[in-house]
């Protein structure tokens, strides 16, 4: 077990790749706490995660929390923090998309998809990075996208937000590095979810036409990178961006 005895927090861990995460680090020993939007979802992954568990001893719980409410988050962190006494390992992966071209783009969505994307990236490690500190240990990956270092048309917000992730990982590596915590991206391709699936075939033709691996990518290409990370294998890892895309920015 990689992450026997280790506590995390997972946003957006109720389906696609936040679930695929939360079931690697089960397996791997850990004990969870999902973050997400929907409580009858956020209950089935519970029930998900124990099923997997590596040890009776395992707590996984859910919270019902809007990640771009910095009150909700802090509230619910210290919740938390309560149960599990620390945090370990914090994995911010709750995205949305409102594609629209930004010639149409309204400023709701705009502020829809910073303010869930990234500013909730701001909202859970604000508040988690003093606890890191103060225990000399900590582990933070953040769910970016291609789509943030290569930009798209009709994607200008979540561009923004996923390069704004990207800036702020690379920034507080280095703020933090010294009191061994490490800070990572990783920036799934093209990956089978919810997300990938209101894409209409034609759109899905297109971006595969981009992929030299010719497939989407699943949930557990990106789990295992995030295990690789919250583990001791990525001790010495940091301030990086580990791209998962079938070849895609190749
Ligand atoms: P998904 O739509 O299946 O899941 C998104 C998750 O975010 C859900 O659990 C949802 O409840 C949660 N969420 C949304 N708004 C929230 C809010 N306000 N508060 C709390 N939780 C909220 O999407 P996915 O494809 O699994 O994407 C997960 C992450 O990976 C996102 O950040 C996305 O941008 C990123 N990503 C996905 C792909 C892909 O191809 N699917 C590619 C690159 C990056």
């Amino acid at each position: 077990m990689k992450l026997a005895g280790k506590k995390a927090i997972i946003t957006g861990g109720t389906r696609g790749i936040g679930k695929a995460i939360a079931i690697a680090f089960a397996e791997q020993g850990a004990d969870i706490a999902i973050f997400g939007t929907s409580e009858e979802r956020g209950q089935e992954v519970v029930s998900a995660l124990e099923a997997v568990k590596a040890s009776s001893e395992q707590k996984f719980f859910f919270k019902k929390v809007d990640v771009s409410s910095n009150q909700e988050v802090k509230e619910n962190i210290h919740h938390v923090l309560e149960i599990f006494e620390n945090v370990d390992i914090l994995v911010n992966c709750a995205g949305i998309t409102r594609d629209k071209l930004l010639m149409k783009m309204e400023e709701e969505d705009w502020d829809a998809v910073l303010d869930i994307n990234l500013k909730s990236v701001y909202n859970t490690t604000q508040i988690l990075i003093r606890p890191m500190m103060k225990k000399r240990s900590g582990r933070i990956i953040n769910i970016t996208s291609v789509i943030g270092l290569m930009g798209n048309p009709g994607q200008v917000n979540y561009a923004a937000s996923k390069a704004g992730m990207i800036g702020m990982t690379r920034s507080l590596a280095k703020e933090v590095a010294s009191r061994n915590i490490t800070v990572n991206c990783i920036a799934p391709g093209f990956i089978d979810t919810d997300m990938t699936n209101q894409l209409s075939d034609e759109q899905k033709e297109g971006i595969l036409k981009q992929v030299p691996m010719g497939r989407l990518g699943n949930g557990k290409d990106i789990a295992n990178a995030a295990v690789f990370l919250a583990s001791s294998d990525g001790d010495y890892i940091t301030g990086q961006v580990i791209t998962i895309d079938g070849g895609m920015t190749a």
